[in-house]
């Protein structure tokens, strides 16, 4: 409030005292939160960009608003803002049809200035796929499962399978999934699950999230398999499924709903203990607590959905649990650190990722890694080829390769389980597109150096070393990517990816939906998957790697090649003489499509969607940004980058 004016504002629009009153009756009088004459405070969000001053001028008629001339003029632009865009209206009206032209079309501008210079975040700003519109006159819901069609029709999981598989196969998966387990196996039993003929073919969806699903979904998977709960294909061995299981609670619900009494659902509804009490009261076992208690690396540079994830999914980290039982530090630390170190380049540092598991695998603690694939400041990408050289030896020393875990089965017989000890997911947000294709082209001779391209995929095995043969070991277990960022899809969207002897066992099968519930969401966008099958359905492989070998030159030579003439004058003090110190801390990691370098001020941060962040590394906080060479980004646009940043002041610090 503050301006002890707002209440006045609308005072002349009163004419129609009925619906005021009507108003007055449903909102304020009500203490109703949509109270129609609410103001923003000062403190209101408002978009850089949006609105400018004149529009305040232009616009006064339709926007009711105090004077736009009160207050400084970016209180005075986000409280113009609010109002151009508030739902609710004086006196019960409707958002006047000019009013909302209004707001469609300044909205449309700036969706246009968005276009016309972004460059400091990993998706493509300008996607096109207005050839689909009439696809937004449907609604499309893929909900649960992806290969099973269930009972929601208007969906495209034929698109997102043909999506999926498209991705298994580029990330070197067995293709297509394997769809036994979602049959029956016995038609008087409609609702078993079969065991699967091919348990290493892929099993996956895509995401109506981004990659921070996916990331979330491996963690869990993960840890679920660590920890020795129930996988889908162990519910099967048990010769008892989750759906019979589930028999009690459908048996009764079906029942309620079918006495006209939704809703009343049934107390033994707890899917945990279900399962359990029909595996014959007893879950997987094995000997000790930390054999069932994963424990997640994750290195410095990660993305922050995977913290989110350890909070959501209680996943404990090494940092958490060394601290709490006070192992002394480790080989080569002083102290635990909180995440696993990165090197200069942004990628994990795997020596001391190796230390850091082999503490906990000698503990008997299995370990849930989370590598990047193109860490988002830096862009770089983890060697998980390397890493599993360094780990695992570590984890056969340590009996983390194959570790037994049984259940009693119904006739009293104990049954073993065989698992790794270990759980390697791929955070590969913008990596895990944009690599495969560039590695074609590297095959194809369209790049002009040469390059080392770390393998990532499902089709990594470990090594044959003097002691021991890894060579038969997966070890990658699950991969995320964002369909948003190298693909430009224009929604958040993403591919999870696992396989299917991996998947967890689901909660239910909802007759609902008629489908097992698998994925994280309940309705999911079958546009994310129209728009992807879309996507790759236009572009051939050729196209691919043509894009990803013309993104790799305008990271490598256009933006880091600029960037760093431009440092070379800053050092020479021929341009910004006053720069302390006088350097642009021009970085590029090796194959990154992002180039990071000083922070510049807040207008060209502004202009260009420029991101910020810290660097401690070398003993004094450097403030820096990043840009990414996208699809959208131009030779020109670079050009108005580099002039903007040649004038004085560009590098004046604010805040
Ligand atoms: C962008 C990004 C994410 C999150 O992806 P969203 O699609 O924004 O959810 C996760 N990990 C990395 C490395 C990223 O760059």
């Amino acid at each position: 409030m503050g301006k002890g004016k707002s209440n006045e504002t609308f005072t002349h629009h009163h004419e129609n005292g009925k619906s005021l009153e009507v108003a007055l009756d449903l909102t304020r009088g009500s203490g109703s939160p949509t109270d129609p004459w609410k103001q923003p405070g000062s403190n209101y969000p408002s978009t850089p960009g949006l609105l400018a001053m004149d529009d305040m001028q232009m616009f006064s008629h339709i926007v009711p608003f105090q004077n736009p001339a009160e207050g400084t003029p970016d209180a005075g632009l986000g409280a113009f803002e609010y109002e151009l865009f508030k739902l609710q209206q004086p006196h019960d009206k409707d958002v006047s049809e000019q009013k909302r032209q209004l707001a469609l079309s300044v909205t449309r501008r700036f969706f246009g200035r968005m276009k016309a210079n972004f460059l400091g975040f990993q998706t493509v700003i300008n996607p096109s796929y207005s050839h689909l519109a009439d696809f937004l006159d449907c609604h499309v819901n893929n909900a649960g499962d992806p290969f099973a069609t269930g009972s929601y029709l208007s969906q495209a999981k034929f698109m997102e399978r043909a999506v999926l598989d498209y991705f298994a196969a580029l990330w070197r998966a067995e293709w297509p999934h394997d769809v036994r387990t979602q049959k029956a196996d016995d038609s008087s039993k409609m609702m078993l699950v079969a065991a699967p003929e091919n348990p290493t073919s892929y099993w996956g969806f895509v995401l109506s999230m981004g990659c921070t699903e996916g990331t979330l979904y491996g963690m869990w998977n993960g840890r679920d398999y660590l920890s020795g709960k129930i996988m889908l294909t162990d519910g099967h061995l048990a010769g008892k499924c989750l759906l019979e299981c589930h028999t009690n609670g459908y048996h009764s619900n079906g029942h309620s709903n079918g006495n006209g009494k939704a809703g009343s659902y049934s107390v033994n509804a707890d899917p945990e203990r279900a399962i359990v009490e029909k595996l014959t009261g007893t879950v997987l076992r094995s000997p000790t607590k930390e054999s069932r208690t994963p424990i997640c690396f994750y290195s410095s540079a990660s993305h922050y959905s995977i913290r989110k994830a350890m909070v959501i999914l209680k996943i404990k980290t090494f940092h958490k649990v060394a601290t709490k039982l006070n192992f002394p530090a480790p080989k080569g630390f002083n102290s635990w650190p909180t995440e696993v170190p990165s090197n200069e380049d942004g990628s994990v540092n795997v020596q001391s990722l190796a230390v850091l598991v082999e503490e906990f695998a000698k503990r008997g603690y299995p370990a849930l890694i989370c590598f990047n694939y193109g860490s988002t400041f830096k862009g770089a990408y983890d060697d998980v080829g390397k890493a599993a050289d360094l780990l695992l030896p570590i984890f056969h020393r340590h009996n983390l390769l194959n570790r037994s875990f049984y259940y009693i089965d119904e006739n009293g017989e104990k049954r073993l389980v065989k698992r790794h000890g270990f759980w390697f997911h791929v955070d590969g947000a913008l990596g895990a597109t944009y690599m495969p294709f560039l590695k074609m082209a590297h095959t194809n001779q369209m790049l002009d150096s040469d390059v080392h391209i770390p393998e990532f995929d499902f089709g990594l095995r470990g090594r044959k070393t003097e002691h021991y043969d890894y060579s038969d070991i997966e070890v990658v277990n699950s991969i995320a990517m964002s369909g948003h960022k190298w693909i430009g899809c224009p929604v958040p969207t993403g591919v999870y990816m696992t396989k299917t002897k991996y998947q967890i066992m689901p909660r239910e099968k909802p007759s609902y939906i008629h489908t097992l519930d698998t994925t994280l969401a309940g309705s999911r966008s079958g546009l994310a998957s129209a728009f992807m099958w879309d996507y790759f359905s236009r572009h051939s492989f050729d196209d691919m790697m043509e894009k990803a070998a013309h993104c790799h030159r305008m990271a490598t030579t256009t933006l880091a090649g600029k960037l760093r003439a431009l440092n070379d004058l800053v050092e020479r003090r021929d341009l910004h003489p006053n720069l302390s110190p006088s350097s642009l801390w021009v970085c590029h990691s090796p194959l990154s499509l992002a180039v990071i370098f000083r922070r510049p001020n807040k207008a060209i941060m502004q202009k260009y969607v420029l991101c910020g962040e810290e660097d401690f590394r070398h003993g004094e906080a450097r403030k820096l940004t990043h840009v990414y060479a996208m699809e959208h980004v131009t030779l020109q646009l670079v050009d108005r980058l580099i002039h903007d940043l040649s004038q004085d002041g560009a590098f004046d610090l604010y805040e």
